[in-house]
């Protein structure tokens, strides 16, 4: 009776522990979501009332009301995938893909983002045409969600520099910025679902905790590994790794 009683108490807490995760989880994301609609709905009403009449500054609030809705798919997507891959639902495209071309490309769509943010880009291809086979749309997200943490919390750093390189087994991509870093005790604690380094660095800074979780699941689902170092002379590094196509 005893030890039935214990286990039934150990099971009751661990369901409201769950429960608090999920409702904080909820409450999380909503904020998130909530803060690029309420721009959008404003620069999108003021646009609508015709109460901007300088050309230069419709011109931005366009440009915001469309950075903020990719910003809200990037979001989405996100979720939609934290989900799938909860329930084990995900599934991958698998094809060989040249991993240089794939990330540059992703890097050029982003260049403008992360200039704006103030950081000096930086690409760098050593792989001599390398390919992986993988999901370049999964690949895709793995690489937003590292950008959209570098914007948000390595911006200081005012530089990111994106390389892949090859060896003669693996393709390998990195991340690196000059932002505050990683400690090393939460450089493997980051990637669980819903960590977050210290209060000080995320307290102001929108997300849920789900971004790393979600790229290491992806990347590991597709036969790779990713792992977060520090960067010299400071700074974080995320280095990605394939095994290379033949
Ligand atoms: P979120 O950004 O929603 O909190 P993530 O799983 O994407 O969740 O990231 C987990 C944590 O890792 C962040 O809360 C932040 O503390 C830390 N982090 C991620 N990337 C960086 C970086 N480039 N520099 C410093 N800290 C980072």
């Amino acid at each position: 009776l005893l030890l039935g009683g214990s286990v039934l108490l150990v099971q009751v807490r661990r369901n409201s522990l769950e429960a608090v995760r999920k409702t904080t989880f909820v409450s999380n994301v909503s904020h998130e979501l909530k803060t690029p609609l309420t721009t959008i709905r404003m620069y999108g009403e003021m646009l609508g009332d015709g109460l901007v009449k300088n050309e230069g500054k419709r011109k931005g609030y366009l440009a915001t009301i469309i950075a903020e809705s990719q910003r809200l798919t990037r979001l989405v997507n996100n979720v939609l995938d934290f989900g799938r891959l909860e329930r084990g639902e995900k599934t991958y495209d698998l094809r060989e893909t040249t991993v240089g071309s794939a990330a540059e490309e992703v890097l050029e769509m982003q260049r403008l983002r992360l200039e704006d943010a103030g950081l000096e880009v930086d690409w760098e291809d050593d792989s001599a045409g390398a390919s992986a086979k993988l999901d370049p749309d999964s690949l895709e997200q793995v690489l937003l969600n590292l950008l959209d943490n570098l914007v948000k919390y390595a911006a200081e750093g005012e530089y990111v520099r994106m390389g892949v390189s090859a060896d003669a087994a693996d393709v390998c991509l990195e991340v690196a910025d000059r932002g505050p870093g990683i400690p090393p005790d939460h450089r493997e604690r980051i990637f669980e679902t819903f960590h977050r380094v210290d209060e000080s660095l995320t307290a102001n800074k929108p997300g849920c905790g789900i971004g790393l979780g979600i790229a290491r699941k992806l990347v590991e689902d597709m036969g790779g590994r990713i792992i977060c170092e520090a960067n010299r002379p400071r700074g974080a590094k995320f280095r990605i790794t394939f095994p290379r196509s033949h």
